[in-house]
C-alpha cells in the first residue's frame, strides 16, 4: 500500500526508530517498521516500543551501529540497538522455522520451535509472525505499508486471527495461547473463531521454560486489562497451566473464596498501574500462590507440625513446585514470603508484639494482604479494623503502601527509620 493508501508516517515514530530505519537505509539494507507498533497505531494505541525488522543479518546490523548495537540471544537472534533511554529490537527476515538444514532448525517432539535462525525474505518473515494484525512492515524507504498476510483487513475489523493453521502455530509456540488472551482483552479484539486456544494444546504450555513464562506472567498481569485477562485465562484453562497448585485448592471445596481473594489482589494492582502508581508483582503472586500455601500448611498441621514451621514448610514446598513451572525470580520471592510469613502475627495482639510487627519492614505489605484476606471472610473484619486502627495511631506515612515494588519500599523504610543513604538512594 503506497504511502496515500495507510495512515502510518515518520512522524508516528520516534527519534531512535528512526534513527535505526534510516541508518540500515543508507547502508543500503532493507529497514522497516514492524510489529506491535503499526499495529497499536492502526488501532488507536500509543506504541510502547518500536521493533525493527531487515534484510542486515544481525553481525550486520551491529556494523552499522557499532557500540550502540549488542547482539542477543540464542535461540531467536536479535540485535538491541540503543539511543539514549530507547531500545530498539532489529530482527533479520526469517524464513520458516520447518525450512533450513537440520543444523539451524530445532523443532521438539511436539512441534515447538527451538532454534529459529534461519534467515529468509520479508514475505517469508511475515508468514511466522504469530497474528495478521502483528505482520505488517512499514518500509522507510519508500512509505510503503507491506501486508502479505491480510493484515489491514484485520485491523479494520479489529480481529485477532493467527497467521496459517492455528494447530501448527500453536504447537510451534505455546505461549501464543497467551498472547491471543492478552491482545484480545488488551486491545478489545474479536478473536476469529479459528484462533482459540485448542482445549487439546494447553497443556503444551507447561513444555514452555518457566523463565520465559515468568516474562509472560508480567505482561498478562502488570497491566490495566488484567482482570480481563486473567478472567479469560481462567476461563480457556491456560491459568491452571501456570499455577498447577493454585488451580487444585480453586476448583476443590471453598475454592471460591480464594478465587475472589485473588480476583481482589488483581483488580487492585491494575488499579494502580491505571492511576500511575507503583507496583509490584509479589502481591500478586502472593495472592495467587497463597491459597495453595494455606492449604498445604494446613495438611502439616494435620499431621501434628506447629503453626509456623507448618506454614514456613508450606511456603518452601509450594514455591519449590510451583518454580517449574513459571519461575519467580528472588526478588520478587523474597517480598512474597515475607507478607505470608507475617500473616499469622497479625493474630497477636499482646503486649509488645503488634509494635514489633508495626516497624517490619513489610508490615505494609503484608497488611494490605490482611485486608484482603478479611474482604473474602478468610479472617475477622474485626481484625482488620484494629490493624486499621494501630496504622493509624502510628503514624505512618500514608503514601508508603503495600503493592509498591521493593526498592521504593526499601527506601521508605529507611526514610521511616530515620536512617539515610546507602543504597536506594539516588
Ligand atoms: P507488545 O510489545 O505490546 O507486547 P508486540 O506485538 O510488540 O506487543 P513483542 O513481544 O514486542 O510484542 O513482539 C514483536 C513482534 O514479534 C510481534 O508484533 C510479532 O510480530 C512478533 N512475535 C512476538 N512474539 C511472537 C511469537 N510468540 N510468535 C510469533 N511472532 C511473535
Ligand atoms: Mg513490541
Amino acid at each position: 500500500m503506497p504511502p496515500e493508501q495507510h495512515e502510518i508516517e515518520r512522524a508516528d515514530l520516534n527519534s531512535a526508530a528512526l534513527q535505526v530505519l534510516d541508518g540500515l537505509a543508507e547502508a543500503g539494507y532493507r529497514a522497516c517498521l514492524v510489529g506491535g507498533a503499526i499495529r497499536d497505531l492502526l488501532l488507536g494505541y500509543k506504541p510502547k516500543d518500536f521493533d525493527v525488522s531487515t534484510n542486515a543479518e544481525p553481525e550486520q546490523v551491529a556494523a552499522v551501529f557499532g557500540r550502540r548495537a549488542r547482539l542477543i540471544g540464542r535461540r531467536f537472534q536479535i540485535v538491541h540497538v540503543r539511543f539514549g533511554r530507547e531500545l530498539i529490537e532489529v530482527s533479520t527476515f526469517r524464513a520458516d522455522p520447518n525450512a533450513g538444514t537440520r543444523d539451524e532448525r530445532r523443532v521438539d517432539a511436539s512441534g515447538r520451535v527451538l532454534a529459529d535462525n534461519v534467515f529468509g525474505s520479508m514475505a517469508e518473515d511475515a508468514g511466522r509472525r504469530d497474528f495478521g494484525i502483528n505482520g505488517l512492515y512499514y518500509d522507510i524507504s519508500d512509505g510503503c505499508l507491506y501486508d502479505y498476510v491480510n493484515g489491514m483487513a484485520d485491523a479494520r475489523e479489529r480481529r485477532l486471527r493467527l497467521v496459517g493453521d492455528p494447530t501448527v502455530r500453536y504447537r510451534e509456540d505455546p505461549v501464543r495461547m497467551l498472547r491471543v488472551v492478552r491482545l484480545s482483552a488488551s486491545h478489545q479484539l474479536t478473536v476469529a473463531t479459528n484462533s482459540k486456544p485448542p482445549a487439546e494444546l494447553i497443556e503444551r504450555l507447561a513444555d514452555v521454560p518457566p523463565a520465559r513464562l515468568f516474562d509472560e506472567f508480567l505482561k498478562l498481569f502488570m497491566q490495566p486489562a488484567a482482570p480481563a485477562i486473567h478472567g479469560e485465562l481462567r476461563r480457556a484453562g491456560l491459568f491452571g497451566v501456570l499455577f498447577p497448585q493454585t488451580e487444585d485448592v480453586l476448583a476443590g471445596p471453598g475454592g471460591g473464596a480464594s478465587a475472589a481473594l485473588i480476583d481482589k489482589a488483581v483488580a487492585n494492582t491494575a488499579g494502580r498501574i491505571e492511576a500511575g502508581k507503583s507496583v509490584t508483582p509479589a502481591f500478586i503472586l502472593a495472592a495467587i500462590l497463597w491459597p495453595a500455601v494455606r492449604e498445604t500448611a494446613a495438611t502439616f498441621e494435620r499431621d501434628g507440625m506447629p503453626a509456623m514451621p507448618a506454614l514456613a514448610s508450606a511456603q518452601a514446598e509450594v514455591l519449590a513446585r510451583q518454580s517449574a513451572r513459571v519461575s519467580i525470580p528472588k526478588r520478587f520471592s523474597m517480598p512474597m514470603r515475607d507478607i505470608w510469613h507475617l500473616q499469622p502475627r497479625f493474630h497477636r495482639r499482646r503486649g509488645k508484639q503488634p509494635a514489633r510487627l508495626l516497624e517490619h519492614d513489610r508490615f505494609r505489605a503484608a497488611y494490605d494482604f490482611l485486608l484482603l484476606r478479611a474482604e473474602v471472610g478468610e479472617v475477622d473484619s474485626e481484625l482488620a479494623s484494629w490493624w486499621t486502627e494501630r496504622q493509624k495511631q502510628k503514624g505512618d506515612d500514608a503514601d508508603a503502601t503495600a503493592n509498591e515494588d521493593s526498592d521504593q519500599q526499601r527506601r521508605s523504610g529507611k526514610r521511616r527509620n530515620g536512617r539515610r543513604g546507602g543504597r536506594g538512594r539516588r
